[in-house]
């Protein structure tokens, strides 16, 4: 009646890597892109969503950087 489970290793094993990670406002994928735009406001989008979007963006005058 000895089982040997090793209860001590599921502590600190998540380091949370939400807190770090933007979404894409389109999807919910990890967002790749930070998109500026010319009115103040600001969106982020996955490497779908900014080659989908992309070209219309730049038209607009936003600006595009990487999230990561
Ligand atoms: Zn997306």
């Amino acid at each position: 009646m000895n089982t040997t489970t090793p209860a001590g290793n599921r502590d600190q094993s998540l380091p949370a890597p939400l807190a770090t990670v933007e979404r894409c406002d389109r999807c919910g994928a990890a967002a790749l892109v930070v998109v500026t735009l010319p009115t103040g406001g600001g969106l982020h989008f996955c490497g779908h969503h900014t080659r989908r979007h992309a070209a219309r963006l730049l038209e607009m005058g936003a600006g595009l950087r990487s999230a990561l």
